[in-house]
């Protein structure tokens, strides 16, 4: 049976990936809806391949480029236009937008009560408990495209007799430099990814491990864990995705290829398996698989993130709020590498806790972080 399909990010990498799958198996899939950020070139293209229902683009000065090169074709632009996207009727919805500006959407996707698939972890962070509030209220399959994620759900069976879960890290471009060097790392330097090809922002979270610390932070509300067993463990080979270990001494693993669109193809058949256009893991190819404890001081987030999932939900809006402002700062070169980190943890100390009842609460509290994260890198330049 056909299977309809919105993409949210569409022209991200995620978005692409599954663009990409989707195309692999064009007799399974129908796409409805496709929303982007401002890149309107792919956007297009993307329309003319797949022919959705409904094209939206945030940017509203893309609106009429986008318009005039898809005739006969509904397109809107703007926020409402992207959250319209997500209201339409498709079986599965791909939430792949980067950053917490993803949260209205992929809500009213979680609101269908359909599947949704979900790549946009900065929404887990800062709203973890009201996303999966919404999700168990509307009855929704909610699954985890983030690849240890992904691979956690395939082994956790019922759930039963946890012990910890492990996530594993490639450790980043810069795993074995000294901390002096990675304190003047380039941005070039900084989004060369060893193992994954990735967008931009996310590739400098794994430099940082920023990354790691805010999947385990997903992790937490996805599986319902408390921090002490949500485990993190170097492996460079970025074979083994993630595992369960349980109370009988049994490790359950996930192992695949370091390509996105296996983890995308397992949440767009799911429960069924689908092929996908990927490379596949050659286990004869396999010399070594190397696993290590990460060096927190070297990668500080790491230790962040403990004291965040002890604090209240402001702590966790603010760790995902400042590094997203500090990590546009580095990209664009306004500031260091070591800055972004550090100017997390500055944020971090300032935090009070607030009441935070909806979703709007949140993303207030959002907003003033990200002014008061502009504010501090300003004194600092
Ligand atoms: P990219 O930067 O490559 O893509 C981000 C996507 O979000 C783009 O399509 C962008 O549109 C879109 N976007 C940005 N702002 C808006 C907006 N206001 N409305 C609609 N769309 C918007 O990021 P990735 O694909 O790498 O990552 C996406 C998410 O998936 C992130 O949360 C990341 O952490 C997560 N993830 C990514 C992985 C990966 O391998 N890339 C792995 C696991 C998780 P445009 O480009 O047109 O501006």
């Amino acid at each position: 049976m056909t299977r309809t399909v919105t993409v949210l990010g569409s022209t991200g990498s995620i978005g692409r990936q599954t663009l990409d799958v989707i195309a692999h198996q064009k007799n399974d899939f129908n796409v409805v809806a496709l929303a982007a950020g401002r890149n309107a070139n792919v956007l297009i293209e993307q329309a003319k391949a797949f022919r959705p229902k409904f094209v939206a683009i945030a940017d509203e000065g893309a609106y009429q480029a986008v318009k005039d090169a898809l005739p006969g074709m509904k397109v809107a632009a703007g926020m409402d236009a992207v959250i319209e996207a997500a209201k339409m009727d498709a079986d599965v919805t791909m939430a792949a937008i980067v950053g917490t500006v993803g949260l209205k959407p992929t809500m009213e996707a979680i609101k269908r009560g359909k599947t949704v698939a979900f790549a946009s972890k900065e929404c887990l962070v800062a709203a973890g408990q009201i996303v999966m509030d919404a999700v168990k209220k509307h009855g929704t399959t909610f699954l985890p495209v983030d690849s240890e994620h992904n691979a956690i759900f395939q082994v956790l069976n019922n759930g039963q007799g946890v012990r910890r879960i492990v996530l594993t890290a490639s450790g980043g471009p810069f795993r074995d430099w000294a901390p002096e060097q990675i304190k003047v790392a380039t941005v070039e330097q900084a989004i060369a990814h060893p193992t994954w090809s990735m967008g931009p922002k996310i590739s400098v979270d794994s430099a940082t491990l920023m990354n790691k610390a805010l999947e385990v932070i997903e992790a937490h509300h996805l599986f319902g864990l408390p921090s002490e067993k949500i485990d993190v463990i170097l492996h460079p080979q970025s074979t083994v995705h993630g595992m369960v270990e349980y109370e009988d001494g049994s490790f359950l693993a996930q192992m695949g290829p370091s390509d996105m669109r296996t983890p995308i193809a397992v949440c767009l058949g799911w429960p069924d398996r689908i092929s996908t256009p990927g490379a596949r893991l050659d286990l004869t190819k396999l010399s070594r698989l190397d696993f290590s404890q990460p060096d927190t001081s070297k990668f500080p987030a790491l230790k962040l993130v403990r004291e965040v999932l002890a604090g209240d939900q402001i702590h966790s809006i603010t760790f995902n709020a400042a590094n997203e402002v500090a990590v546009a700062a580095f990209l664009s070169r306004q500031i260091s590498f070591s800055q972004i980190v550090n100017t997390v943890s500055a944020m971090l100390e300032q935090c009070h806790k607030v009441a935070m009842n909806s979703l709007d609460d949140v993303l207030a509290c959002d907003d003033n972080v990200r002014t008061q994260t502009h504010h501090i890198l300003k004194k600092a330049a």
